[in-house]
Parts: C-alpha cells; sequence; structure tokens
C-alpha cells in the first residue's frame, strides 16, 4: 500500500483544561494549540481530507483518553497521520518537528519546509528517544500511536519575544502551511483559504496605508497588527498581506440590540434612538434598508460622560412636554431631574436632560420572550467581501463549513466577492454584543445558557470577554 494513500489525519490539540502546557509573554500554549488545531481541522475538511480532531474545547484530556481518541479516529493504520500542535518553550526560537523512530523524515521535512516559506524561522526536524528505553519514542503521543505517523509540530517558542511577535500576526499563517504540506503529502489538490494566502497587495505609486484599508473594507490598524508595521510608512512596490479575519466590532463604548418590531423603519429606530441612518447601515453592514421583524440591530448608545451632562436652552415656544417628547423622557424625568415644583418654563432656562439619548432598551425579560416567540426562523444573506473564507465565515455564525457548504449547494471552496451566501437560520441563538461588565457567567444567567455551551459555540477558549465581541447565546 503506498503509504501516501489517503486515509485520514488525526488532529490533536497539544494540552487543554488544567494542562496549560508553557506558559510565557501572557500566553497559554494551550491557547494556541486549540486555536491552530480547530483552524486545521475546518480546513482540512475544506480540502476533502478526512479529519478527527482530539477535542474542541479547552478540555482536560488523560493521556490515555487522547491516546484513545487519536487511535479510534481511523484505526491503527500506517497510512494516518497524527499531527499533534504545540508550542516550545526555554530557549530557543523557531519551528521544529519531532517524528516517530519507525518513521522516515519525509514528512517532517515537508512541513518545516511550508512553514519556512511563511516566513516562520526554522530550526530542524528530528527524533528523540526515550532514556530509560532509547527505542522508544521520548514522546507518548508519538510512542503510544504506532503504527501512525505521528508528528508533533511545535511552531515556536512561547518565551521567545520574536516567536510571540510572529505567532501574534502571523501564527494560523504557519499552520496553514502544515496543511499545505500534508495535502501535498497525500497528493491532494491544495486550495488556499481565499485571501489567506493569496492576498497579498504590492503598493502602488501614490497609495497609503489609509487607502488600500479602505480598498480592502478594513482598518489601518489591521492592516498594520497584519504586517508588523509600527509606522505609516509604506514604498512602493513593498508587498502587503491583507489580513482575512473579518475584524469583530472593536467598538468603544456601549452597544444595544434591538430586535425590529412590526411597524419599524430605519428612520423610526433612527429617531429613536438619534442615530443617522448611514450609522446604523454601517454598524450593521445592512445592505438594503428593508427591514425584517426580529431582525436584530446594533444601536449605538451615547456615551455616558454626554448622558449626565446633557443640557437643553429653553427656546420660544417650548413647554416641558415638547421637550420631554424630544429627548425621548417622560415630563416627570424632566422635573425630577431639574427638581421642577411647577410646569413653568421660561426662555433660556438651563434645563438638565435625564438619561439623554438613552433609549427605551427593551426590558430583559421582554427580549427572551421575543425569542423564544420567534416561531419563523430566518436566514441571513451574507454578502461575501474581500478577505472572507468558508471557514472564517462558518466560524462567524457559529456553524460548520459543510453546513454552510450544504446551505448554499457549494461544491468547491472558492467564493467571489459580492456572492450571496445563505446562512441557515440562527433561531436557536441569541446574538448578543458584549457590554462592559459582562462575564460569561452573568451572560449564562441572564439567558438560562451555560458558560460551556457558550464558549463551545463561539469557539472560546479562554473565559475572557471584550466589550463589543459578538457572542451566539445558545
Ligand atoms: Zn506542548
Amino acid at each position: 500500500m503506498n503509504e501516501t494513500e489517503i486515509i485520514g489525519v488525526v488532529v490533536d490539540a497539544g494540552h487543554g483544561g488544567n494542562d496549560p502546557g508553557a506558559v510565557a509573554s501572557g500566553l497559554k500554549e494551550k491557547d494556541f494549540n486549540l486555536k491552530a488545531s480547530l483552524y486545521m481541522y475546518e480546513r482540512f475538511k475544506e480540502l476533502g481530507i478526512p479529519v478527527v480532531i482530539t477535542k474542541t474545547t479547552d478540555e482536560t484530556l488523560t493521556r490515555e483518553e487522547r491516546i484513545n481518541r487519536v487511535m479510534s479516529a481511523f484505526g491503527r493504520n500506517p497510512n494516518v497521520i497524527l499531527i499533534s500542535n504545540h508550542l516550545n518553550a526555554s530557549g530557543g526560537e523557531g519551528a521544529e518537528v519531532v517524528y516517530a523512530l519507525r518513521n522516515s523524515s519525509a514528512l517532517s521535512a515537508m512541513v518545516l519546509d511550508e512553514i519556512a516559506k511563511k516566513g516562520q524561522v526554522i530550526r530542524n526536524y528530528y527524533q528523540r528517544r526515550l532514556p530509560s528505553n532509547p527505542s522508544q519514542d521520548y514522546h507518548y503521543i508519538i510512542r503510544d500511536t504506532e503504527p501512525l505517523q505521528s508528528i508533533i509540530v511545535e511552531y515556536g517558542f512561547i518565551d521567545n519575544q520574536n516567536d510571540v511577535g510572529r505567532l501574534r500576526n502571523k501564527g494560523l499563517d504557519y499552520v496553514e502551511g502544515v496543511v499545505k504540506a500534508i495535502a501535498n503529502y497525500k497528493q491532494v489538490p491544495y486550495i488556499p483559504p481565499i485571501g489567506f494566502e493569496d492576498n497579498t497587495y504590492t503598493v502602488q505609486s501614490g497609495d497609503s496605508l489609509w487607502k488600500i484599508a479602505n480598498e480592502f473594507g478594513i482598518t489601518v490598524e489591521d492592516l498594520k497588527t497584519a504586517n508588523g508595521l509600527t509606522t505609516n510608512t509604506i514604498s512602493v512596490n513593498q508587498q502587503l498581506l491583507i489580513p482575512t479575519t473579518i475584524p469583530e466590532p472593536s467598538l468603544p463604548g456601549d452597544y444595544i440590540v434591538y430586535t425590529v418590531q412590526p411597524g419599524d423603519s430605519l428612520w423610526k429606530i433612527s429617531t429613536q434612538y438619534k442615530i443617522p441612518i448611514d450609522e446604523i447601515v454601517k454598524l450593521n453592514q445592512l445592505d438594503t434598508t428593508t427591514l425584517t421583524i426580529n431582525q436584530q440591530l446594533l444601536i449605538p448608545s451615547l456615551p455616558a460622560k454626554e448622558v449626565i451632562e446633557s443640557t437643553y436652552i429653553v427656546q420660544p415656544g417650548d413647554s416641558l412636554w415638547k421637550i420631554a417628547n424630544e429627548f425621548n423622557v417622560t415630563v416627570d424625568q424632566l422635573k425630577t431631574a431639574n427638581s421642577l415644583s411647577t410646569n413653568l418654563l421660561s426662555v433660556g432656562q438651563k434645563l438638565i436632560i435625564p438619561n439623554i439619548g438613552k433609549p427605551s432598551i427593551p426590558k430583559e425579560d421582554e427580549i427572551e420572550e421575543e425569542i423564544i416567540e420567534e416561531e419563523i426562523p430566518q436566514n441571513i444573506i451574507y454578502i461575501v467581501k474581500s478577505g472572507d473564507s468558508l471557514y472564517s465565515i462558518a466560524k462567524r455564525y457559529g456553524i460548520s463549513v459543510d453546513e454552510l457548504k450544504s446551505m448554499n449547494n457549494l461544491d468547491s471552496s472558492l467564493l467571489l466577492i459580492g456572492q450571496q451566501l445563505t446562512i441557515p437560520s440562527l433561531e436557536n441563538y441569541i446574538t448578543y454584543y458584549v457590554k462592559s461588565g459582562d462575564t460569561l457567567y452573568s451572560l449564562a444567567n441572564k439567558f438560562e445558557s451555560n458558560v460551556d455551551k457558550i464558549k463551545k459555540l463561539n469557539n472560546l477558549t479562554t473565559n475572557n470577554l471584550s466589550i463589543g465581541q459578538v457572542l451566539l447565546i445558545p
């Protein structure tokens, strides 16, 4: 049997749960390993290579459990490849691969070569023997997985600042290098993820970072991060990597999710929340101004400072009722805020406007009810943008690449900019934008969900949330 004959690939996220692996530079090895493994897993599926992953969450695995999962994936077959993803520590820089005493170095050499092409410093590939029994492999994930072709990929050193910088910016690129090496080794046609490998841009005369960022629908900050730029200076013919990750709305201040009611229009919502229509359209990436009932819109609420300090100077013809109406507060709230005992106003009088612009946020129990009562699942139409891949879109909506492909009858992973994709109804999920003070625990409580489910659905490897982060709540 040809040793490259496709049987399958097992992807193993090293460490996890109680075992963080190496910890340094404010990073935990297990987080990178899981992220790398999930990425790799989706990519092998995209390429049509049978793949099994040992875990998809930050789970503690005993040695036995891990080996069981690996060995039960495709059985004991020498054509099965096992990739155990790791970061290194203590003294070194760059990537290395450990391979089994039972195997040749061919696969390891290809893997390191592809990682090198992605720009990572390369150390070497080697076998490591157990000191107490030199006929055996040192690492149990290699030793106990015979007869698989087992390799450990160490992408870099977590305690080396050069590696950490590169891993932060290009970590998944190195993982993609491994994917490519495996595809080549298995003689499977390799298709790069959209906008990942081929998405480099050559700087033209007259370009600026701002102009390029704008063209690709990303921020200057994303562009700088992706290319490790510390200044805004670029030069003609310079190659820039256009990042593919869809930036999560990194939104300053508080946002609320508004559920569209019967009779709503963008104009009505814009008036109610005192937010320009353009801003709502842009924030929600709306392609049409038509709203559908139960559609959820992200609405910025005004900064707290303005809330407290807003004052209004009474104009001729004003009445408390008129002013209250204009600022979406009640006459009583206005009177209380200004300690007014009568309804009489004088022109030029200063009034404190309480909770200006603070929309009447639907009460939490109302939100839940609306979602429970929502009977007609509504599919989302997503318009493919530059830098999207099936993987990134699927991940964004918490569905699998397979679901996305089957929903859209796609035979290949190629996407076209402007292509419309149907995203399966999220009827069972609530889209929630993280606000200041939220924790996974408080959200789980609020939505009667649980922390593990939320983490799994959103591929979270830590409990840390950032304001504006989008969460799907099961
Ligand atoms: Zn490790």
